[in-house]
């Protein structure tokens, strides 16, 4: 059944300076891959549309909403909402077409027009909380996703898991004591955003990593801490925050994994939607800082969702 790839060429032109990390060419880069692959051609393409306002409005205050609005500015240049995350002119259109990308594909994943959906959008999501930019994120584009499935679908229960290398601090500060969600997380600890660990809430599962855990110890934690959770809560949809920062290659971060973990973790995840949620992902780009190694992963990632790992 059909796997859906979502992205928008305005996500390509939201761009913070030369010299950070989160840079356009991390689009280009994917989508270079998937053509060399053949994998492109066996994809349903999508052009993410713009999240309404309502669909925002589930997960971050209006009065943060209106700030980012705000903010944007209208000619050249870049304005700063938070230490490490600004914005061009182009910036709050990508932001508002990952958001949108994300919920379009939670529709056409529930309405069973795909099986699973991967939406290659920027800029990312998971570290922006309910009132908050933070770490690279405007809007958090996964819990737009989880939301328009709970609201606008009628689910009654999404997880969420995110295998990024940092912690999805803002997707915490959104779903946290939501029974409807579970949210499970692997990241590197301590490190950056400084979050995650220490008591959280019962649909919380945060399993810290220290700096250099390669595939055996990332396995080892997610067979541990994740799957027997996830299977408990019988999710109806799987959402993945799909960083690929945790590669070996990437300097942004200390941890070791390798482009055949993400596909182990995907296929683990496929078997669990297959018992659960009729198959059905959604899959949205976080981190993943080193452009070979992050293009390689998502080939592995999607190709897993073919089957083909
Ligand atoms: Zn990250």
């Amino acid at each position: 059944m059909a796997i859906g790839y979502i992205t928008h060429h305005d996500c390509q032109l939201h761009d913070m300076g030369h010299h950070h990390p989160e840079q356009p060419a991390r689009l280009s880069a994917i989508s270079d891959r998937l053509i060399a692959s053949g994998l492109d051609m066996v994809l349903h393409h999508f052009d993410a549309p713009l999240a309404e306002r309502a669909m925002l409005e589930r997960v971050h205050e209006a009065a943060y909403v209106d700030e980012i609005f705000a903010a944007a500015p209208q000619a050249e240049g870049l304005v700063w909402v938070d230490g490490d995350t600004a914005m061009n002119r182009h910036s709050l259109d990508a932001a508002l077409r990952a958001a949108g990308g994300v919920a379009q594909g939670v529709d056409l994943v529930v309405e069973g027009r795909l099986r699973q959906a991967f939406c290659a959008v920027r800029p990312p999501g998971h570290h922006a909380e309910r009132d908050r930019a933070m770490g690279f994120c405007l809007f958090n584009n996964i819990a737009v996703g989880a939301y328009q499935a709970l609201e606008a679908h009628g689910l009654q229960r999404v997880a969420i898991v995110d295998f990024d290398v940092h912690h999805g601090n803002g997707t915490e500060d959104i779903v946290s004591g939501d029974q409807r969600v579970l949210f499970c997380s692997t990241f590197q600890h301590p490190f950056y955003p400084h979050s995650g660990f220490g008591e959280t809430a019962a649909n919380v599962v945060n399993v810290p990593l220290p700096a250099g855990t390669g595939s055996l110890g990332f396995r080892e934690a997610v067979e541990a801490h994740w799957l027997p959770r996830l299977d408990a809560f019988e999710p109806q949809l799987i959402m993945i925050s799909a960083g690929f920062d945790a590669h070996q290659a990437d300097d942004m971060a200390g941890m070791k994994l390798v482009d055949a973990d993400y596909a182990w973790v995907t296929r683990r995840l496929c078997e669990l939607a297959d018992r659960h949620a009729q198959g059905r992902i959604v899959s949205a780009l976080e981190g993943g800082y080193e452009l070979h190694a992050l293009a390689r992963s998502v080939e592995a990632h999607l190709k897993a969702f073919l089957g083909d790992s």
